[in-house]
């Protein structure tokens, strides 16, 4: 390990590398129910001019006292959306956003409309905010054309709720371009280190985004812990992989922040700063039916509250191993005399293999979770077979234990997938929403709030938040009599 430590150590760690598949499943699904829709209609599936009919604009709350949310549906034959957007009480980001909505809307229903496949637009929004007042309005767009090509681009939109007033990335960094090319290294190295990058595409491809102008960072979000960054037009298989987004947490980048976005992490009065939720409940939702696709059943049972004697937990751990986060949580399973299953990556094995002898030294099962993490329902068997096949190897060499489980990334399965293992396919029933909340207290409240007897719960062992929260979420059920088992013990 030649990395080069300097003085802030943990800020690689700290550092996540998000690949932003946000709604491209999502996507799919409403388009095939309006699709479906649409068929049974006995119309000729030419030209079909929109008729006002099939369109309709409703507006609803958000969690945020002045900001409304406006969504357009349209089930037209050919050419269906779902478009969601905020909108607030200033006019100038209302006119930016609404225009972004209306250029991106007219360009689908023309290109669009006749053409020989089915397409199909969705537009959802994610509201970030920032202590500060600052919001960040993070607009999701999703095309579907041709057979099977899909889209994605990311639009950000700033504003300071209480002013009216717009903000900027330089803003953010205190109007300095040295701060700038400070950032630019910063998101090269994480873009760098990630390893569906390196595995798929040309190194250096993604310079040319990275060069330090304010452009460049222009599509950004920026919350009470993290700077994000979305980066556009990614586009290596389709529907496999969403643009990208980098996660910066602030206390990492406080000297090149300007004033009123310090992190405050040095405040010790912590408790002072009152949370804000950061994201919208229907996005949540749908990000929810997304990451659980395929067979993912999503408990709604309430919790049994009179079963006497042992009840049993599964607790799964996908992604790693990381050298940091998997330790601490071996280390806060080991308190509880927990055992637990790590869906291992191939890639994070090849580069933490001391790692994954760690988690297989302290008793604990090793599941397969791909190499690279791709949709394995849309590459095709030969190259799903590979993901799979690579993953088990490296794991078995590096600590000698055989595989036992498999687990496809976002619970994606299908039959051609299933064919190319004999390892059977595990899912969960709980999802702690570990990867998207990144809030330790968060952890505990989504885990409480469906696990019962015999449950499978999903986290994460890549988020720092995941370590921290763990403690938390094994102390409450072992109060509540759960004893923490393998998969294959469940
Ligand atoms: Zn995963």
């Amino acid at each position: 390990m030649k990395k080069p430590h300097r003085k802030r150590r943990s800020f690689w760690i700290d550092v996540i590398f998000l690949i932003v598949i946000i709604v491209l499943t999502i996507s799919a699904a409403s388009l095939i129910t309006l699709t479906t829709k649409g068929e049974a209609a006995l119309f000729s599936k030419t030209k079909q001019a929109v008729t006002p009919a099939s369109v309709v604009i409703g507006t609803s709350d958000s969690d945020y006292p002045d900001i409304k949310i406006i969504t357009e549906t349209s089930k037209d034959l050919n050419t269906p959306y779902i478009i969601q957007y905020p909108q607030s009480l200033h006019n100038p980001i209302n006119q930016a956003i609404s225009s972004y909505i209306e250029d991106t809307k007219q360009d689908y229903l023309t290109k669009h409309n006749g053409s020989k496949y089915k397409s199909g637009l969705n537009i959802s929004y994610e509201i970030l905010s920032h202590r500060s007042g600052n919001y960040s309005f993070v607009l999701v767009n999703n095309r579907k054309t041709g057979k099977t090509i899909r889209e994605t681009e990311i639009r950000s939109f700033h504003l300071n709720l209480k002013t009216g007033e717009n903000f900027t990335i330089s803003d953010v960094l205190d109007h300095n371009s040295k701060h700038l090319n400070t950032l630019s290294n910063l998101v090269r190295k994480v873009l760098d280190n990630n390893p569906v990058i390196e595995d798929y595409l040309p190194p250096g491809s993604l310079h040319t985004k990275t060069e330090p102008t304010w452009d460049n960072f222009g599509n950004f979000a920026i919350t009470d812990e993290s700077l994000i960054f979305y980066f556009d037009e990614y586009k290596l298989m389709a529907g496999t992989i969403g643009p990208p987004a980098v996660v910066i947490p602030l206390k990492n980048i406080d000297n090149l922040l300007s004033d009123k976005f310090k992190s405050g992490m040095q405040d010790t009065d912590e408790n002072a700063i009152t949370k804000k939720p950061v994201k919208e409940r229907e996005t949540a939702d749908l990000l929810h039916q997304e990451h659980s696709n395929g067979d993912a059943v999503v408990n709604e049972e309430t919790k049994e509250e009179h079963g006497k004697g042992v009840k049993k937990v599964a607790l799964t751990f996908d992604d790693g191993p990381h050298p940091k986060v998997t330790m601490q949580i071996l280390e806060t399973l080991r308190k509880y005399d927990a055992k637990a299953t790590f869906f291992m990556l191939g890639n994070m094995v090849e580069k933490h293999p001391e790692m994954a002898r760690e988690v297989q030294k302290a008793g604990h099962e090793l599941g397969n979770h791909t190499w690279a993490h791709l949709d394995l329902t849309k590459l095709g068997a030969e190259k799903a077979r590979h993901e799979i096949d690579r993953t088990s190897a490296i794991i078995e060499n590096v600590t000698g234990q055989k595989v036992t489980e498999f687990r496809p990334p976002y619970g994606a399965v299908n039959d051609t997938v299933r064919n190319q293992t004999n390892l059977p396919v595990i899912l969960w029933d709980v999802d702690t929403l570990d990867w998207k909340n990144r809030d330790s207290n968060q952890l505990l409240a989504n885990v409480k709030s469906a696990t019962k007897d015999g449950s499978t719960i999903l986290m994460h062992d890549i988020h720092q938040s995941t370590a921290d929260g763990l403690e938390a979420v094994l102390a409450y059920l072992q109060s509540e009599g759960y004893i923490f088992v393998k998969i294959s013990d469940l």
